[in-house]
């Protein structure tokens, strides 16, 4: 198809080749080492956090615990169930809250405010406002913790805003905010990573479970590392999950050579420009932008939509990453797809037109998966060597909108990872509500052996 042939070469900077992608690979290994040696981590833009959780779940917790849910597609507050014995299972009920936009941009405390407003809701809908129950935050953002139940945000990342908070421990937040309130009280025993809880709700289903990677609003991977690995904490002994923050990978020039010009409009248009570069380039809050952006420069060469674009395409955030996902479905529905999106766009599409925009789609989600594959690849080598294994068996614990929604993103990436690490035999299991049913696998764990040392 002539057009196609067109769109491909006007976007071949977003191809990139097994060897790019093997050499980027390579390099993330490198930005690795980098976070986690005492000496460069201070400077390191991927900066391999210790998370304090050291193993993944034993399949002998139990208990009734509280969940929050935070910095993905929704705020939710869970009431999770962890039964143990033969018959083993989770149980949990759920509510999403909505987190007005004046208060995603107002001030910290009446972000946290806002937060145990929604808790108190929940308890009193429960009918458990009276019990005080251990409780596990997930909280998906950058943080340095330097215990389970202590997490200093580093920056906020996605949509997030509320002012003040950045520095700031956010349990004591938290924990602040409902004693002002006064009228009930709960435990905070950990706050974790979304890919913490991605990885634990996986591992106890699976214990050869030890990557957790999300593809979602954002995107980001942890792993079990060796202690002796991570120069930042003493100890020596053990293992301890490593969250990555790789979204960040490249804040500091390491991915120059591979960003475009789109990519660079993307993050001169965010709310935190020059941070979160690799996140930019692959996840749900992004991708639908990138097309956008993508689609409005075709036009203004006369590529597409005889040269014209109307308002609405020339509006930021009209090309949502949920269009994407419909666009890419098989052939005809996804050509269906395009026609009808673009006429939402008030465009007049061609077939031609059609079949560029969907391949527009196209290129940029497989980039977005083949970048995913070559830094899940450089994790996979790292335990693959930690283990000194000549055959790695490992399962990843993926969760996040873009992967599970997007109908060709989960193929791309696993026969990506499959191709640079052909030694490694993988198997990729979809967590199923991972930062609900995470935090309280972590919950269960740190508070059966808190009550364990109070005896
Ligand atoms: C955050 C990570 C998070 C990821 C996926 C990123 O923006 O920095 O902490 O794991 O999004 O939600
Ligand atoms: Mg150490």
């Amino acid at each position: 198809m002539f057009l196609v042939f067109q769109v491909d070469e006007y976007l071949q900077n977003l191809q990139l080749s097994d060897e790019k992608l093997m050499d980027l690979s390579m390099r993330f290994r490198r930005e690795m080492d980098k976070g986690l040696c005492r000496d460069t981590n201070p400077t390191a833009a991927v900066k391999m956090l210790p998370t304090f959780v050291c193993s993944t779940p034993e399949g002998t917790e139990q208990g009734e615990f509280l969940s929050l849910d935070l910095g993905g597609a929704n705020f939710r507050v869970l009431l999770v169930k962890v039964v143990s014995g033969e018959n083993r299972r989770v149980e949990m009920q759920n509510e999403i809250y909505v987190i007005p936009e004046d208060v995603m941009r107002g001030t910290g405390s009446e972000f946290f405010d806002h937060i145990a407003s929604c808790l108190a809701q929940f308890l009193e809908k429960m009918g458990i406002k009276e019990k005080k129950l251990p409780l596990g935050f997930t909280f998906s953002f950058p943080c340095q913790q330097t215990k389970m139940d202590e997490a200093v945000l580093m920056s906020w990342t996605k949509g997030f805003k509320p002012t003040g908070v950045e520095g700031k421990e956010v349990v004591s937040l938290l924990r602040k905010a409902i004693k002002k309130r006064g009228d009930f009280d709960i435990d905070i025993v950990a706050v974790i990573n979304d890919t913490v809880g991605a990885m634990m709700t996986c591992g106890y289903d699976d214990k050869h479970c030890e990557i957790g990677l999300i593809v979602g609003t954002g995107t980001n991977a942890c792993y079990m590392e060796q202690m002796r690995h991570l120069e930042v904490l003493d100890g020596d002994e053990g293992r301890m999950c490593v969250n990555t923050e790789w979204g960040a990978f490249g804040d500091d020039g390491a991915l120059d050579d591979l960003r475009t010009d789109i990519d660079r409009e993307i993050d001169a248009g965010s709310l935190n420009p020059g941070q979160q570069l690799f996140e930019k380039m692959i996840s749900g809050m992004y991708m639908g932008e990138l097309v956008r952006l993508i689609l409005v420069k075709m036009t203004k060469q006369g590529l597409l939509f005889h040269g014209r674009a109307t308002p609405e395409l020339l509006t930021t955030g009209h090309f949502k990453t949920t269009y994407v996902y419909a666009i890419e479905n098989e052939r005809s529905i996804g050509l269906a797809e395009a026609e009808r999106v673009l006429q939402g766009f008030g465009l007049n599409p061609t077939v031609e037109d059609c079949i560029g925009t969907q391949r527009v789609c196209e290129i940029v989600s497989t980039r977005a998966a083949h970048l995913v594959a070559a830094t899940l690849a450089s994790i996979l080598r790292q335990i693959r060597d930690n283990k000194a294994a000549e055959k790695l068996r490992t399962t990843v614990g993926v969760d996040g909108s873009v992967y599970k929604n997007h109908p060709q993103f989960a193929r791309r990436l696993h026969k990506m990872v499959r191709r640079l690490v052909p030694d490694v035999d993988m198997r990729f299991l979809q967590s199923q509500d991972g930062s609900g049913k995470g935090a309280a696998m972590v919950t269960a764990v740190a508070y059966r052996l808190a009550v364990q040392q109070a005896q």
